[in-house]
């Protein structure tokens, strides 16, 4: 193999496994009649990557910034842009521009993205998201019909949807059982205004499991899914999805210091820093790698050789190199979660490459 030299820290993207990632997933759903739209917010509105979702077959993107959808426009591609939610008013204007469709829970907001569309003389489609029981955005099930009512009589937008989002924010999971209420919920609210709505969209990453053990989804046939795409996991368990790559993307960082230090720190130590003495005060190896906090969710990186991590600062990751041949300059390469991913795509300080070609 020939080595590139290449300045780091740097976030390597296998395009190939995203894109084999992404088409496993479609064809997983598909079994049993689930779309799926790709979220795409984890990319920090990274355009080669969304327009390769789009070539591997997404015919719709999320995303939870405007901005970044504003891009993709630019970058015409060619699919539909869903917009996570809950919209902000003061962004109406550019939400009506730029997303087809938008995830809400307030009349107030849908009246400014009415008002909007009239104006821009579109239609703008929404989705009503029902609060169940993770405590995020959602209508609470008994305003959904009254919430519901109103929406309909608002000129430039259209209902097309109901969704819910579960295990975001307090680790509550698309059971069976919830995803049953809300297709019962979605059948009675139908009924009662003599309506159709073509998207029921039931939730994430998270609803994989639910998604096996059913032999029929209801009304639920949309799902919202990033991490799985981009990490091959289910998000209830972390468990791997069979056939996807989990390493899809890989953060590498290079030694720049590597020394033989006492384990524990000497001196006065300030209250902010108190930790356990390790008790064996011993001479062993340290290496500093050129990452750190500002760039990084620490916690949610795991080194891909036999190295562990001790501490970290803003930009120093402290790693004991084990039995690793480590020296200086060399680099270590490190999976990630998604919390670390979302932080190293943010960081301007980070070099994104594609090495699938
Ligand atoms: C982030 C997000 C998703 C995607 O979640 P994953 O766990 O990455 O699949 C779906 N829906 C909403 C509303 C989100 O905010």
């Amino acid at each position: 193999m020939q080595i590139i030299v290449m300045t780091s820290p740097r976030l390597e993207i296998n395009y190939k496994k995203i894109a084999h990632n992404l088409k496993t997933i479609i064809a997983i759903y598909e079994t049993k009649s689930i779309a799926i739209c790709a979220v795409t917010k984890v990319l920090c509105g990274d355009v080669n990557i969304a327009r390769l979702l789009v070539q591997s077959g997404a015919t719709m993107l999320a995303d939870s910034k405007i901005n970044n959808f504003k891009k993709m426009h630019e970058a015409k591609l060619q699919c539909q842009f869903l917009l996570l939610g809950p919209p902000k008013i003061s962004e109406v204007n550019l939400i009506v521009k730029y997303a087809d469709i938008s995830l809400n829970t307030e009349v107030l907001v849908i009246r400014e993205l009415s008002k909007s569309a009239v104006l821009q003389k579109v239609i703008h489609k929404v989705i009503l998201m029902v609060e169940c029981g993770d405590l995020r955005e959602g209508i609470m099930p008994e305003d959904l019909e009254g919430t519901v009512a109103q929406v309909l009589k608002l000129k430039g937008v259209e209902v097309v949807g109901i969704g819910t989002n579960l295990m975001c924010l307090e680790g509550v999971q698309p059971t069976k059982d919830k995803m049953r209420l809300l297709s019962q919920k979605v059948v009675l609210i139908e009924k009662k205004f003599n309506i159709h709505f073509p998207i029921i969209s039931g939730g994430n990453s998270a609803n994989y499991n639910w998604l096996l053990s059913v032999p029929d989804p209801g009304r639920i046939n949309h799902l919202r899914i990033g991490e799985s795409i981009f990490l091959g996991r289910e998000t209830i368990e972390n468990k791997p999805i069979p056939e996807l790559f989990l390493d899809a993307f890989t953060l590498v960082a290079e030694v720049v210091e590597l020394k033989m230090k006492l384990s524990d720190p000497f001196g006065q130590i300030g209250e902010y820093f108190f930790r356990k003495p390790l008790g064996k005060n011993k001479l062993s190896p340290r290496a500093i790698l050129s990452i750190g906090l500002q760039d990084v969710d620490v916690s949610g990186l795991y080194p891909e050789e036999q190295v562990t991590i001790l501490n970290s600062s803003s930009d120093h990751l402290i790693i004991n190199p084990m039995d690793s041949k480590l020296k200086l300059g060399c680099e270590v390469r490190f999976n990630l979660n998604y919390s670390a991913l979302l932080a190293v795509m943010t960081s301007p300080n980070v070099l994104k490459v594609n090495i699938s070609d």
